[in-house]
């Protein structure tokens, strides 16, 4: 087999000749001769494949100390390795949309911010209920409600429990803390990173305990929501019900690659199965932040999926709709999980915008 000159072997690959002097200086793609006297590389016909598959890797972003590792194994495993860093890249991307949009959100409203002395003062009525529920022997779910934090944690594995409540209380600083403008990103990521580290402290390295945490928190005109696993946050604004956290599940991973309908999703045996949390494992996925409008009249409300996997979103739009206030909305939610067999254990926080005491108490006369 005759042999190619690097110039040869780069047109035929599609790598550039300055590319393969670099795969070589890494080990990545050797010559198979370098003349001893010009060194001048060489390349045999039979590495053209393991070059193409370089290029193709490269294009697809892989870094090349993954791709060194591809090339080495053998096809389906090298398979399996693609399908991997494929995965982590598309979570890494949900993880910067979510920023992005958190981001778009929050630049936004910083422009109105002076005019909203001009707007009503606004602010929370809240309440928060947790249930065992008829069948689980113990609650492992934590539910609060503040004058600016609401959050729902349901935890998982031995000493779930108390997984969750050290993820809340790690937030709880938050509710006394004054918000200054444009800092709620910030202040919102120390808070995940307090609340990760006291889950792992729980946990310690335990993979399989750990919690679910969503949690809002009110910087007077808007929620900034942190969120990861399957318990979630709706917003019931002018009668509709709108989801407002992404399940983190591997049946809604399902739903998003259309493999799934959300019909089949709630009878699906693994329903339960969270492809993110707060674990004691080293490294977690970051949750998601967003920002969430409110406005006067929205009511919003945090639940567990003791709730959410009993009760339709028709159930709960109905439920919230049809009662006054905060403390009986609570109520109702988890005596209508309990009424629908109460597998779970079940939490609600449920939290009413309403135009701030000292602002509406405006003369009659
Ligand atoms: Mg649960």
């Amino acid at each position: 087999m005759g042999m190619l000159t690097i110039g040869a072997f780069a047109k035929a690959s599609r790598l550039s000749p300055k590319a393969l002097r670099l795969y070589d200086e890494l080990d990545l793609l050797r010559p198979a001769r370098v003349d001893p006297e010009t060194g001048y590389r060489y390349y045999a016909a039979e590495q053209l494949e393991r070059a193409r598959l370089v290029a193709w890797l490269r294009r697809l972003g892989m870094p090349l100390a993954r791709i060194r590792k591809v090339c080495a194994l053998d096809g389906p495993t090298a398979a399996r390795e693609i399908r991997a860093y494929w995965a982590q890249v598309e979570a890494e991307t949900t993880t910067r949309r979510d920023l992005a949009a958190f981001l778009v959100d929050h630049l936004s409203h910083t422009s109105t911010s002076t005019s909203q002395e001009d707007t009503a003062m606004l602010e929370l009525r809240y309440a928060s209920l947790s249930d065992t529920g008829l069948v689980r022997p113990a609650n492992q779910d934590t539910a609060y409600a503040g004058t600016r934090l609401l959050a729902v944690a349901d935890g998982f594995g031995t000493g779930g429990a108390l997984a969750g409540s050290a993820a809340v209380e790690a937030l709880r600083f938050l509710d006394s803390e004054t918000l200054p403008a444009g800092s709620v990103l910030n202040l919102l990521e120390d808070a995940v990173q307090g609340a990760t580290q006291a889950v792992r402290d729980v946990a310690a390295t335990d993979e399989e305990v750990g919690t679910t945490l969503t949690a809002m928190l009110w910087t007077g005109s808007q929620l900034a929501l942190v969120h990861i696993g399957d318990s979630r946050a709706y917003v019931l604004r002018d009668g509709a019900l709108f989801r407002i956290t992404h399940d983190h599940t591997v049946v809604q991973s399902m739903i998003d690659e259309g493999r799934l309908t959300p019909e089949e999703a709630a009878t699906h045996p693994q329903r339960a199965l969270l492809l993110k949390a707060l674990t004691g494992a080293e490294s977690v996925p970051p949750p998601d932040l967003r920002l969430q409008d409110a406005h006067a009249g929205d009511r919003f409300l945090l639940c567990s999926d003791g709730l959410s996997s009993v009760l339709t979103e028709e159930d709960i739009r109905r439920t919230l709709s049809s009662v006054p206030t905060p403390e009986e909305a609570v109520r109702a939610l988890v005596a209508a999980a309990n009424e629908a067999g109460g597998p779970d254990n079940v939490s609600c926080v449920v939290a009413d915008v309403v135009e701030a005491a000292c602002a509406a108490a405006q003369p009659l006369s």
